[in-house]
């Protein structure tokens, strides 16, 4: 392979596995596979007359016959000021193969160069939240998203997809540029605090919006500030309904020298998180954590004596989705008989039954019209119920075996929603003698929504003959529904 004046050779490589999709945790059958007979040929080098900081499209791949051929630059460490400050256009590579004595040539379909550090284009994210990836395409997972307003430098870029400089991966579509900026990062000196009805907020006063990152723990909250350097010496933090303490550290220097970021730890007073958001207003980062629903409808006292009454949801609002709807069937049984309508029809068994116990009830619909699945997300965070649950009916995933397979099933995504979703299986698989397909940790539309716990019930497989005539009984759709209800009422007292 030629690309500038250098010549790299490609060589055929050892066998390497192949990943099914992801799909296949469905069915068990998710383990690598032998390659098949198409070879391999790679080859590496360093571009050494520049100094490159990172290439765009510094993997590139040619697909002739059987065979992929492809190639990687590797950035070199040594710095030559001449050519450090624009960026270095190395054209298209071009593959050269030669066999039986006959040498064919041909360039690869996209263009390489090199970025000059002092030249790093920033980016400002315009979506409202824009997806934040581990790599260049949508068969990377997702990380934290990045709120409206963020800023970062490109490090690098593939496609319509660019690197930001703390690792994460976004498509331009996103983001605008943002011209003469440097890449921006902020120090961060006091944090603020209020305690509002059923939230409370801390605010981060920063110079410029950076990335950030979420992850929560068993009893902990942890927000990442990257590009951002501590000047902290105090922080006000009372005592607090959710938070019982927030620590704060460091995180150590990138290679480049520059500080990493600085973490926050919000120790929590309960295991159970009701929800958060993240927003930029101007440059302060605001981030609110929900309050117990126990706390804003009653106080605790009261709480308590309500649910030994008969109202025992009193005051907490429960969002219910019934999957698809119009157009959008989802699953279809064995008589024709749609997924959207089942859906329908347990989801308002299960609302009545909320009702009945005290709850308020939000439907994203309430007959059969076509809800988009960002309009469904909107209406948890609009509404911040205490809880959302997704209603759906499983269909076998292609290949399986229909007889066989059957089964509750729920998912989640968000750690506040796990002892939910683990709760709510083992009952209703328990208390119907139903069997279990299983709790998975899914990337689903309807469970990632971060402002209230959000979880995605499969009552079972429209697939499978015997299940579908207990899944469109109507008799027992009226247990299911009230074994949902307890159980929810259940899995509330365990957590107040
Ligand atoms: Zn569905």
């Amino acid at each position: 392979m030629k690309l500038g004046n250098q010549t790299v050779s490609l060589l055929p490589q050892p066998q390497q596995g192949q990943l099914p999709a992801n799909s296949a945790a469905l069915t068990g059958q998710n383990q690598p596979s032998a390659q098949s007979s198409v070879g391999k040929y790679q080859g590496c080098t360093t571009v050494s007359q520049f100094s490159p900081l990172l290439s765009y499209g510094n993997n590139i791949t040619l697909v002739y016959g059987n065979n992929i051929i492809s190639g990687a630059v590797i950035e070199n460490d040594n710095k030559n000021v001449e050519n450090d400050s624009k960026n270095i256009d190395l054209g298209k590579p071009e593959f050269q193969l030669t066999l039986n004595g006959k040498t064919i040539t041909q360039p690869g379909t996209g263009k390489i160069t090199i970025l000059s550090p002092p030249q790093l284009e920033v980016v400002e994210v315009t979506a409202d939240s824009g997806v934040a990836r581990t790599g260049p395409s949508t068969d990377y997972s997702r990380l934290t998203p990045l709120p409206k307003g963020t800023r970062a430098a490109v490090t690098g870029g593939e496609g319509e997809w660019l690197r930001l400089d703390y690792g994460a991966w976004i498509n331009r579509k996103e983001t605008r540029t943002v011209p003469k900026a440097i890449p921006p990062h902020t120090i961060i000196r006091s944090v603020g605090y209020r305690k509002l009805s059923g939230v409370t907020e801390m605010v981060f006063p920063l110079q410029v919006p950076v990335p950030i990152s979420v992850q929560q723990g068993e009893q902990t909250f942890t927000l990442t500030l990257h590009n951002t350097t501590a000047q902290t010496d105090i922080i006000r933090l009372d005592d607090d309904p959710a938070i019982s303490r927030l620590d704060w550290q460091q995180l150590s220097p990138t290679p480049g020298g520059k500080q990493g970021g600085v973490q926050y730890t919000f120790n929590l007073k309960k295991a159970q998180q009701w929800g958060y958001k993240l927003r930029y207003d101007g440059t302060s980062l605001v981030l609110s954590l929900r309050h117990s629903p126990f706390l804003s409808s009653a106080s605790g006292g009261e709480r308590r004596g309500l649910f030994k009454r008969q109202k025992p949801l009193s005051g907490i609002k429960i969002l219910l989705d019934p999957g698809h709807g119009g157009k959008e069937s989802g699953a279809a049984g064995p008589t024709g008989y749609l997924e959207k309508d089942v859906n329908l029809v347990v989801s308002k068994l299960v609302r009545d039954e909320l009702a009945k116990r005290g709850a308020t009830v939000v439907m994203t619909r309430e007959d059969d019209k076509e809800v988009s699945l960002s309009d469904r997300v909107s209406m948890i965070d609009k509404e911040e119920p205490a809880i959302a649950i997704s209603i759906h009916y499983n269909s076998l995933p292609d290949a399986g075996d229909a007889e066989n397979t059957k089964g509750i099933a729920t998912f989640w995504y968000h750690p506040q929603v796990h002892s939910f979703a683990v709760f709510m299986q083992k009952y209703i698989v328990n208390k119907l003698g139903r069997p279990s397909y299983g709790v998975f940790w899914d990337n689903l539309a309807l469970t990632r929504p971060a402002s209230a716990p959000s979880v995605l019930l499969e009552l079972g497989f429209m697939s499978n003959p015997n299940e579908f005539e207990w899944v469109t009984n109507p008799q027992e759709q009226k247990k299911l529904a009230k074994v949902i209800a307890d159980g929810i009422v259940e899995w509330f007292r365990s957590v107040r």
